[in-house]
């Protein structure tokens, strides 16, 4: 029988490669992790979530300072924002999560740690640092990179993506956005709040194209409020180095041609698999246009080599990356056949207000012919809302014909947090007659979970039928008071 150096080995230290790596350390496994970056976490930790939740913080807090009156305070002359303290603030953000991801950590949790850029040289082995190591079963874990996209002068005009905009030394004053996904929505509204001039490129009708219309529209409308100017239905025709300036052409549906200048442009138009490099394709790992293709096992074309997270070019959020990395383990380590489902995979867009979403929304299920219901319940008739000052938004909770939910979206404060209990419900085949009866406390914002539940079920409660019935069997007298 073959024997390797490890039993398993994991090619990227990113959400996927990590809960891989600590699973098989843990459960008895000879666990190599090989990094190219000098720090572990991946581009969640550096470059991604963490860096562009606690700038999104920071906005906030200045649209609040800059904001006053709406909570009856006095207006309040806020200074320009020195962009240099914010980076500091996200930096020792990073830092703090970073200890939690370190070599250190994990070589106690007996993974080997490692820092370079492998090959593989066959099914099982990779050249590393120039040496060979091998390996039982692999992982690919390597994440995605900012698409570039082929635009006329690109290459040649300086440009940002979520690698550098955490890390700029000044604010910019203008801020030219070309996608309008769930970072670049997010980034338009933090740097316009925080005082940049932002503009969002978007080539199809609508932002956040996943999302249904109403829900994404509601957020287009709210940044539009605040300052970020949109042009939908627009096609970038070629951008220019102007020196200390950009240019931005691009067209819309109509053919005119509008030229923007700006100081930055940030690329936000989609991730690329990280798969350069690694040899994949010469030893019978196949690709596809979105990354490396695997079963519902997390398995590539060869079935000791499985991948995981954003490489896999499914669902690119770090939660699903974990996920997939839990799936990979059960399979690669306790020989379990567990496959993957995405059915009530959440996730959340962080705009303010944020949204949420959990299985079908209303595209989704056109998309996939199924008959739905929609009930809906809004944030101001929430009272906790009100108080907050918060009235846009709305939950819309999407019943199949057989009358089981099968989706849940929110928009509005704190959706993200919101969603957590029809997690709850929907992974636990919660009734929903049991959400509407439960208790919940008041005054909050979950109070619409329960409401939305209650406006499906309240007809079916308050009903003629059942109304006739009590008479019949209580001799109730009926209305006291109008029709
Ligand atoms: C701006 C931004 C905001 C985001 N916000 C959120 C959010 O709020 N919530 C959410 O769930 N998701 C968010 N995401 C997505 C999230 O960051 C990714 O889905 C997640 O990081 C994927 O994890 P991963 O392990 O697949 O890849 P990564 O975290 O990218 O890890 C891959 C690792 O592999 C390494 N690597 C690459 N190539 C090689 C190689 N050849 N050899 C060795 N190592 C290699 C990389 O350096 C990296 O450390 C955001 C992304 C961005 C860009």
């Amino acid at each position: 029988m073959a024997t390797y150096d490890y039993d398993i080995g994991i090619i990227g230290g990113g959400a996927a490669g990590l809960t891989v790596a600590s699973g098989a350390a843990q459960l008895g496994a000879k666990t190599l992790l090989i990094e190219k970056e000098p720090h572990l976490g991946g581009d969640c930790l550096h470059y991604g979530c963490v860096p562009s939740k606690t700038l999104i913080r920071t906005a906030r807090a200045y649209h609040t300072l800059k904001n006053t009156q709406v909570y009856g305070l006095p207006p309040v002359e806020a200074p320009p924002v020195d962009f240099l303290r914010v980076k500091e603030r996200i930096q020792s953000v990073i830092a703090a999560i970073q200890e939690h991801d370190s070599e250190e950590r994990f070589c106690r949790l007996g993974a080997q740690v490692e820092f370079g850029e492998p090959t593989f040289f066959d099914e099982h082995g990779v050249r590393l640092n120039g040496r060979s190591v091998s390996a039982k079963t692999w992982v690919v874990a390597t994440g995605s990179s900012p698409d570039n996209p082929r635009i006329e002068g690109l290459d040649e005009t300086p440009h940002i993506t979520n690698k550098d905009i955490f890390s700029l030394d000044r604010l910019p004053e203008s801020l030219v956005i070309l996608g309008a996904g769930p970072i670049a929505v997010e980034m338009a509204q933090a740097f316009c709040r925080l005082g940049t001039k932002v503009r969002v490129i978007q080539r199809s009708g609508q932002i956040l194209t996943k999302e249904d219309q109403d829900m994404a529209d509601a957020i287009m409308h709210v940044l539009a409020a605040e300052g970020v100017t949109f042009h939908l239905n627009a096609s970038v025709l070629g951008v220019k180095n102007l020196g200390s300036a950009r240019e931005v052409r691009f067209q819309d549906r109509e053919g005119n041609v509008t030229s923007l200048t700006t100081e930055r442009i940030l690329v936000a138009m989609g991730r690329d698999p990280n798969v350069k490099g690694l040899n994949l394709e010469e030893i019978g790992v196949a690709l596809d246009r979105k990354g490396i293709q695997v079963d519902e096992r997390m398995r590539t074309t060869r079935k000791h080599i499985y991948a995981a997270g954003d490489v896999i070019g499914k669902f690119q959020f770090t939660h699903a990356a974990g996920y997939e990395g839990g799936i990979v383990v059960s399979n690669a380590i306790f020989h379990l056949p567990r496959k993957v489902d995405y059915t009530f995979l959440p996730w959340c867009t962080y705009t303010d207000p944020e949204l949420a979403s959990i299985g079908m929304n209303e595209k989704r299920a056109a998309e996939a012919g199924i008959e739905y219901n929609v009930f809906t319940e809004e944030f101001k008739d929430n009272d906790r809302s009100l108080a907050e000052g918060e009235r846009v938004g709305k939950i819309k909770l999407i019943l199949d014909r057989h009358e089981k939910p099968i989706g849940v979206q929110i928009l509005g404060p704190r959706a993200g947090e919101l969603l957590s209990e029809w997690v709850a419900v929907l992974n636990g085949k919660v009734k929903l007659t049991t959400l509407a009866s439960a208790v919940h406390t008041y005054p909050t914002l979950a109070e619409i979970n329960k409401r939305v539940a209650g406006r499906y079920l309240s007809p079916k409660i308050f009903s003629d039928r059942i109304r006739k019935g009590l008479k019949f069997f209580f001799q109730l007298k009926g209305r006291a008071c109008g029709e």
